[in-house]
């Protein structure tokens, strides 16, 4: 399936987490390629937004609140962004605040692992390029690339980071119901961020999109610049049985990820109901309530 132009972008990073641009260059780019609606969601933070609304401002873009939440579910990572959120609301600041220790602690217990292995000082060479100090495991894979231990990113996690990998460590993120929760709490829309990229088989597939149902999430991303053209349709068939809407988002992390790009992703197919129509009647309410 073409990844197709598009003017919504509902899933995209910034150097607030790991992400390669600014919040302002980010919407700065994005408006360049044609996208009116974008969404910002980082990892478990809301930091890039405040620069991120002043950008979208000035270039009459529409920019959406959002977050990429770390969950849990059947002993896997999963991710759920919110959008829509009130990055103000204090509770989930706290919540965030208590994502961010999590991932301290991990990213300590990490840099331990790669000690062992015979890299020493990865945490500090991968927290000097990750926000508040912190870093996630994109931030280790570069600093392993430039300590001459793989040759990519993809390797690194293929070889070092990613699950089951020695450098791996379980991190207890909220659960996936939990996740859900905090970012209706905040007054966003939850949403299912890629699930086809958890390579789970068509049962456990659906059990998960249950599952997510269950807990009061709202919606799947359907298209994402990753998905092919049968999970495109597997995920819509999903939406459609489990009465979700369907977001689409590019996933977008910086221009050195050349086959991903801002506002490009396969289309959402004609049975689909999309997600920017539920935002648009929560703000619709929201003017009627305190016109
Ligand atoms: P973290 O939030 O620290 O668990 O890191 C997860 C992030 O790592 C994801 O959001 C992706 O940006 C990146 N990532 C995950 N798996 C891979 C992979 N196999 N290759 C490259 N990047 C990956
Ligand atoms: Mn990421
Ligand atoms: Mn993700
Ligand atoms: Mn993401």
């Amino acid at each position: 399936m073409q990844n197709l132009p598009s003017t919504v972008d509902l899933h995209t990073h910034s150097t607030a987490s790991d992400g390669e641009l600014a919040p302002a260059q980010l919407v700065a780019e994005a408006a360049a390629a044609g996208v009116s609606a974008l969404a910002l969601t980082d990892h478990d933070s809301v930091a890039g937004l405040a620069e991120a609304r002043r950008a979208s401002a000035e270039l009459g873009l529409e920019l959406i609140n959002g977050v990429e939440v770390s969950s849990r579910w059947s002993n896997m990572d999963i991710h759920v962004v919110g959008l829509g959120v009130d990055p103000a609301d204090e509770r989930f600041q706290g919540r965030l605040q208590s994502q961010m220790e999590r991932r301290l602690e991990r990213a300590r217990l990490m840099s331990h692992k790669l000690d062992k292995l015979g890299y020493p000082g990865m945490f500090e060479a991968a927290a000097r390029q990750a926000p508040q100090n912190i870093p996630a495991r994109p931030h280790f894979a570069d600093a392993l690339v430039k300590a001459g231990a793989c040759r990519d990113r993809k390797q690194a996690f293929q070889r070092y980071l990613a699950q089951a990998k020695p450098a791996y460590v379980k991190t207890d993120w909220p659960d996936l119901m939990e996740a859900v929760r905090w970012i209706r709490e905040a007054g966003g829309v939850a949403v299912l961020a890629h699930p086809g990229r958890y390579k789970l088989t068509r049962t456990k597939l659906d059990r998960l999109v249950k599952a997510f149902a269950e807990a009061g999430g709202q919606a799947l991303e359907v298209s994402v610049a990753t998905h092919g053209p049968e999970m495109v349709k597997q995920l819509a068939d999903l939406a459609v049985k489990y009465e979700l809407y369907a977001s689409q988002g590019s996933d977008y992390h910086g221009p050195s990820m050349r086959w991903v790009q801002l506002g490009r992703m396969p289309s959402l197919p004609g049975q689909c109901l999309p997600v920017m129509t539920l935002l648009a009647q929560k703000v619709e309410r929201a003017r009627r309530v305190s016109p």
